[in-house]
Formats: C-alpha cells, structure tokens, sequence
C-alpha cells in the first residue's frame, strides 16, 4: 500500500494530451525519483520472478524504460517490441486495430524462442491493442506468455477484457 501510494503520488496527470480530451498520465516524476523508479522496478521484478518469466519484453517506448532495469534486476535478458521499420533484423510483425486506423508492431524473430517464457512490461494499458499485439508475437515466435504487468490500467478503456482472449489463462498484473 505504501508504495503503492508512492507511485501514485508521482504520477501527472496532464489535460488535453496528446489531443483535446484526452487526459495523459504523465510517468516522468516518478522516472526522475529514484525512490520511486527503484520501488516500481522491484515489483514488476518480483512479478517476472513469480510468473517464472525467462525474458521480458518492452513495448515502445516507456515498456523499454520500465523493462530494461526489471530484466536486470531479475537476471532475465531483454527483447525490445518496436514500431515498424525500426528493428535492423528479420521481424515478425503484427498489424492491430486502432480507434482510427492500426499500427503494427515488429520484434526480432531470433530474440525470442520455444522454451522462453515472456513478461510483457509496459506503463500504462489504455485499450489493450498494443498489448494484444505483443502477446500475437511472443507466441507466434513459438515462445510462452508469462503474463502481462503494467503500472496502470485505464480501467474505463476495458484494455483486460480485451487482451483476455490473448491471454489464455495468464496473469494480467497492475500495480
Ligand atoms: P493501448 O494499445 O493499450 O490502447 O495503448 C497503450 C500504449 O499507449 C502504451 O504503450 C502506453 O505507453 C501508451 N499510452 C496510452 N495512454 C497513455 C497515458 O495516458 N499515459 C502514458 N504514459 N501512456 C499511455
């Protein structure tokens, strides 16, 4: 609960971002606090530990800023999910539905293998598209899907029940 809190207290609140009506969550205070960057960093650490994770993957861009520490921490390696055209290497893409329009994720295909077991990381799960996405990758990749966990969840947006299906039983944390 405490630092539940602590993470709360960092987080802005900023209006009508990145367009009108639109009220963005603002992670950058807590990424400038150590406190609290070093509290959110050993809880998604000890969910990848509790989900028996072997990799994590981020998603662009702030899923890199949380995942990358998280992988250290938990002695797990790191495997970036881009936008596309972004990655040097051969991809796998996935193409996913927007309110207006898609968007397509890519990851390296020789990142990820049979016998991994991937905790998707991220900051905030707003429609649960992007996520979905992911997971479409991970498993197409022949990995396993530990879970998802992310710092917040936009619960009006319904991102969990979306992303349930792709889930298939695994776990959808929110600290
Ligand atoms: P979704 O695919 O779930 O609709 O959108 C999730 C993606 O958009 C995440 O990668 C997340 O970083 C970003 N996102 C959407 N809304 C917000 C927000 O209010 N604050 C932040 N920090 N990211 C957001």
């Amino acid at each position: 609960a405490d630092v539940t809190q602590l993470l709360l207290s960092r987080i802005r609140d900023v209006p009508d971002h990145p367009e009108p009506g639109v009220m963005f969550k603002d992670i950058t205070p807590l990424l400038a606090d150590p406190a609290a960057f070093s509290a959110l960093t050993d809880a998604l650490a000890e969910i990848a530990v509790r989900t028996g994770a072997t990799k994590i993957v981020g998603l662009e861009a702030r899923g890199f800023i949380l995942g990358a520490p998280v992988a250290v921490r938990a002695g797990l390696g790191f495997v970036p999910v881009r936008k596309a055209g972004k990655l040097p290497g051969a991809t796998l893409s996935q193409v996913y539905d927007l309110e207006y329009g898609s968007a397509e994720i890519e990851v390296h295909a020789e990142d990820l293998a049979p016998g991994d077991r991937v905790l998707v990381v991220d900051d905030v799960l707003a429609t649960g598209g992007t996520a979905e996405a992911s997971l479409r990758l991970i498993r197409r990749a022949g990995a396993e899907v530990a879970g998802v966990a992310v710092l917040m969840e936009l619960g009006f947006l319904d991102g969990r029940a979306r992303l349930e299906p792709a889930l298939d039983g695994a776990p959808l944390e929110t600290l």
